[in-house]
């Protein structure tokens, strides 16, 4: 997919609307739009990664960065004493349904183990 194509390089610049938590140079984190929990948190870079998958070793510092974002929305969110997940859904089987390397972080409640 072309980046101009992609719903989050969009939200990245601005031509999607989203409730951005973090704009960043490299990272964005926003809302997601049909929260899983009472914080749900997409967290992801401005360069169009594919997943995971696609990923380049030299994004090794950009996938850290990601984590990192994370981290501290979760503390802005108050959840760093509570505990929280961040997950990254990768391909059809991991159940990625939009093709842009996101970090979730979800929290806000007790989260059940494993996923379905
Ligand atoms: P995944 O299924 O892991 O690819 O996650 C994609 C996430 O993007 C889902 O949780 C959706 O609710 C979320 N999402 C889709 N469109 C938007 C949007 N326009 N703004 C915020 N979140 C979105």
């Amino acid at each position: 997919m072309r980046p101009e194509d992609c719903l989050f390089c969009k939200i990245a610049r601005g031509d999607v609307p989203a409730s951005l938590c973090h704009s960043g140079d490299e990272v964005v984190a926003f809302d997601d739009v049909n929260p899983q929990a009472p914080v749900h948190v997409l967290v992801i870079p401005r360069e169009h990664i594919t997943s995971l998958e696609h990923a380049r070793d030299d994004h090794r510092s950009l996938l850290g960065a990601l984590l990192v974002v994370a981290r501290d929305v979760a503390r802005t969110r108050g959840l760093a004493e509570s505990g929280y997940r961040t997950v990254i859904n990768i391909g059809d089987d991991g159940g990625q349904s939009v093709p842009h390397i996101h970090v979730h972080l979800l929290g806000g409640r007790s989260l059940s183990w494993p996923p379905g």
